[in-house]
């Protein structure tokens, strides 16, 4: 698989999975533009990638969502694929008083950043006639844990966004999927907060949960979206991928 000379963007690229599907488009002779909003996790995966453009930005704020856009197509002179992984699985119960709040960060973190960024790259990629991967979650379609209702319905929007998106942006030849990953050993449970016995905890539980009893490296991640964003994937598009270690058919 060679990517030469194509362009890609990979949101929450400074940590987990989406820092290695930046190293792994690096690798595979991609020009990466690599973002998230932590300059110093920033420049560490830089330091893995070939030539990256990094971008300080939260994908939250429309100014900075079109300062992603801009910014690649001004530095690499077009745009290829677009990884819309950025995310957070804050917690909270619907009977909390912030449960609004709560859903509000969620939805604006995992969905709507994902929605006005293609919005904004769809123009870009139609002429490169390239693709868009998001990286959802098995949460989208199985309910894991309580306390999850935001972080869950913002993952099963993105499946059907991206199933609706796919069907529109087809007839000018650019396909749309998602992936939806099971546990994987990343940062996003530190990033709650959780000290390192907690972090622990969460993973036994999250390995527990799965039929292959395992939790999954970033790079497995990272192997599916290259694929999927490369000619070997020409025929697939408005399609869900899960690897999630088989927690959807684990039984007792
Ligand atoms: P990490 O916490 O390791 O990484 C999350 C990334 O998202 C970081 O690079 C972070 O960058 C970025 N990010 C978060 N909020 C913003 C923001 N407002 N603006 C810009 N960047 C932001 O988590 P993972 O690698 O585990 O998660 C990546 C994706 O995979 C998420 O969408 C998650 O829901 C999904 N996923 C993860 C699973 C797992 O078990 N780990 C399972 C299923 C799905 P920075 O901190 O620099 O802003």
């Amino acid at each position: 698989m060679s990517f030469n000379d194509k362009v890609v963007i990979v949101t929450g690229g400074s940590s987990g999975i989406g820092a290695a599907i930046a190293i792994q488009f690096s690798s595979l002779g991609a020009k990466v533009a690599i973002v998230g909003r932590n300059d110093k996790k920033l420049d560490a995966v830089a330091k893995k990638c070939k030539n990256p453009l990094t971008l300080v930005a939260d994908v939250t704020k429309e100014n900075d969502a079109k300062r992603i856009v801009n910014d690649t197509i001004k530095h690499f002179g077009k745009l290829d694929i677009l990884i819309n992984n950025a995310g957070i699985a804050n917690p909270a119960s619907i009977l909390d008083e912030n449960a609004m709040a709560v859903f509000d960060l969620v939805m604006a973190t995992n969905l709507r950043s994902c929605v006005y960024l293609t919005h904004l790259a769809a123009p870009h990629i139609i002429k490169t006639k390239g693709n868009i991967i998001n990286i959802s979650s098995v949460a989208a379609l199985q309910v894991y844990s309580k306390q999850s209702f935001a972080y869950n319905s913002s993952k099963a929007a993105m499946d059907h966004f991206t199933r609706s998106v796919a069907a529109e942006l087809a007839s000018h030849g650019v396909r749309v999927n998602v992936v939806n990953p099971g546990p994987v050993k990343t940062d996003i449970i530190e990033n709650l907060g959780m000290d390192k016995a907690q972090q622990e905890d969460v993973f036994a539980k999250m390995k527990s949960l799965t039929a292959l009893d395992r939790v999954s490296d970033a790079e497995e991640i990272a192997d599916l979206v290259t694929f999927l964003a490369s000619d070997k994937a020409k025929g697939i598009t408005g399609s869900s991928f899960v690897t999630d270690n088989g927690s959807m058919i684990k039984t007792d």
